[in-house]
Formats: structure tokens, C-alpha cells, sequence
């Protein structure tokens, strides 16, 4: 069976976990550096990235991730977790993870839009994906090996670069599981491509 790790630092892990069951795959909440050696593919969940990043120094692990974004298994970061994989955040001197080729703007829908729900067509995930948004962040600008899966209102949201996968929004938050799905696919075909 596929093991999917969760970041279980701080955020929404709980949701991810039941979200990645329900793909019928297994879920791990990693909150140990060494629990990656077990698993496939790793989700970052949302969740304040200031925060996120002060727990990953705190409990040692940025060498460890950033190992396993070079072993050739997929991450996908949500939300706050998009933001830990972007190589620049506007702003910012320094990137956390900074293995996407992506440059993110941090609560970049306004005070009034906070936390609201739209429904995107995510290239080959789903043409009616109701994506909830809460202090999200956006792509600005993506790298040319970046491929573009959404947009809203003109801004991109979701993004993959190979094994990296990326999101403004939670898509762990409704019952909807493709993109969730989606990710474990990528799972799927990179195991096949490491044996
Ligand atoms: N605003 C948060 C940040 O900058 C992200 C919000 C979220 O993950 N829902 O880290």
C-alpha cells in the first residue's frame, strides 16, 4: 500500500490524513525526522508557515526534507505548505524548503476575503473543484518547467513541477478527494519509476 506522510507539526493534519484514506492509500503523521525513511510522498499541510518553519528548526528537520525533496519521492504543500516549498516568497530574503520553482505572495487575497470558497477547474483533476481559501497565498510567477493546473480570477493557485505539487487553497477541508487523489497518482507513477 502506498504511506503517505502528513507534516503533523502544526495545521491542518488531521483533515489530510482522513482525506488521504479515503483515496484508499495509508496515512502517516510524520513528526519525527526519521518517520520519512517510511514514507512515499509527503503532504505540508496548512497552517501559518512562520510557525510551521519555527517548529521544523526547532525539532531539526529542514535537512531531512530537503533531503527527501531531492530523493525523487513527491511532496505537495497546501496552503501554508505551498509556501514552504516555494523558492521565493515576496518579501522575504530567504525561502524555507524552496524546492518549487515558484514565487508566492503570502495572504494575498485581502483583509475582506479572508477565507472564502471558489470553484476551479484544475487541469486534469476536475473541472468543478469547490476550493475552500482561508489567509491563502498565490503563485505570481512560475518557472518554465512549472505547469499551470489553476487559476482564480486570474491568479494561479494550483501548480505542479514534476514531483512537486502545490495549492493556495485546503483541498483536505470538503469531501471532494481528487486532487488529493491526484497526488497519490504521482505517488503511484514514481515508484514505478524507481524500480
Ligand atoms: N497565511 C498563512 C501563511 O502565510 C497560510 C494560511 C493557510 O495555510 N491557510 O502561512
Amino acid at each position: 500500500m502506498i504511506k503517505v506522510g502528513v507534516l503533523g507539526l502544526q495545521g491542518a493534519v488531521r483533515e489530510h490524513v482522513l482525506s488521504v484514506e479515503a483515496c484508499g492509500a495509508e496515512a502517516v503523521v510524520i513528526k519525527r525526522k526519521e518517520q520519512l525513511d517510511e514514507v512515499d510522498g509527503l503532504i505540508l499541510p496548512g497552517g501559518e508557515s512562520t510557525t510551521m518553519r519555527r517548529l521544523i528548526d526547532k525539532y531539526d528537520f529542514m535537512d531531512s526534507l530537503k533531503e527527501f525533496a531531492q530523493s525523487g519521492k513527491p511532496m505537495f504543500g497546501t496552503c501554508a505548505g505551498l509556501i514552504l516549498l516555494a523558492n521565493h516568497i515576496i518579501g522575504y530574503d530567504e525561502p524555507h524548503i524552496g524546492v518549487m520553482d515558484v514565487r508566492v505572495e503570502r495572504n494575498s487575497f485581502g483583509r475582506q476575503r479572508e477565507s472564502f470558497e471558489a470553484e476551479l477547474d484544475i487541469a486534469g483533476v476536475a473541472e468543478d473543484f469547490a476550493a475552500v481559501f482561508i489567509r491563502a497565498p498565490h503563485i505570481v510567477e512560475a518557472g518554465e518547467n512549472v505547469e499551470i493546473l489553476a487559476k482564480h480570477n486570474g491568479r494561479i493557485v494550483a501548480a505542479r513541477e514534476g514531483r512537486f505539487l502545490g495549492c493556495s487553497f485546503h483541498p483536505e477541508l470538503t469531501d471532494d478527494h481528487r486532487l488529493t487523489g491526484y497526488f497519490v497518482e504521482m505517488i503511484k507513477e514514481s515508484k514505478q519509476l524507481a524500480i
